[in-house]
């Protein structure tokens, strides 16, 4: 099994997360799945900044998910997020994915700009790929696409969802969290 591309490291002590940010299970121990996203500027210097990051078990991850409207589930499943997304990871983890995976969004084929805000998503075991599934980057044409096109009430989940991870220690972080728009279902 391969082991996880260093990008998903945290930004905190540069090893890979080792505790669920919602339940605080481990993730270390190679008992549970998890899924981590990290949100990335990409700045005039051509240096790539952290905007956000998570780590999110695979238990906590499908409660998200069963906790949005029908319609914005519909909306994912027949947009680019559904069967789209799943074919494209599996072609790229037969093709190279170790230095194709980064290069451009899974959905679009576009290498995010200057400016840019972009995504990568990783689903892991421990400190390895979970079922040899390649991680793939999101840019920011499908991240408002999907922004724009949730149900209301599924974006005040998000924004809820953003507020209890991070607590209310944080300013900074939360209102960043409350633009953000998740990716990882
Ligand atoms: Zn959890």
């Amino acid at each position: 099994m391969a082991k996880i591309p260093k990008d998903f490291y945290s930004d905190v002590d540069h090893k890979p997360f080792t505790h669920c940010k919602v339940c605080d299970c481990r993730l270390d121990d190679a008992q549970m799945p998890y899924v981590v996203e990290k949100a990335y500027k990409r700045t005039e210097q051509g240096e790539d900044l952290t905007l956000f990051e998570m780590a999110i078990c695979i238990m906590c991850a499908q409660e998200q998910v069963a906790k949005m409207s029908t319609e914005s589930r519909a909306f994912l499943q027949r947009s680019l997020m559904g069967e789209e997304l799943m074919k494209r990871r599996a072609a790229l983890t037969e093709n190279d994915w170790e230095n194709n995976w980064k290069t451009e969004c899974l959905l679009t084929n576009k290498t995010p700009k200057i400016n840019d805000e972009y995504h990568i998503v990783g689903q892991f075991l421990g400190d390895e790929l979970l079922e040899d599934q390649s991680p793939y980057l999101i840019g920011a044409n499908i991240i408002e696409h999907i922004q724009e096109n949730l149900s209301v009430e599924t974006k005040e989940e998000w924004d809820n969802f953003g507020r209890q991870f991070y607590g209310p220690e944080d300013p900074q972080l939360k209102a960043l969290l409350e633009d953000h728009q998740f990716v990882f279902v």
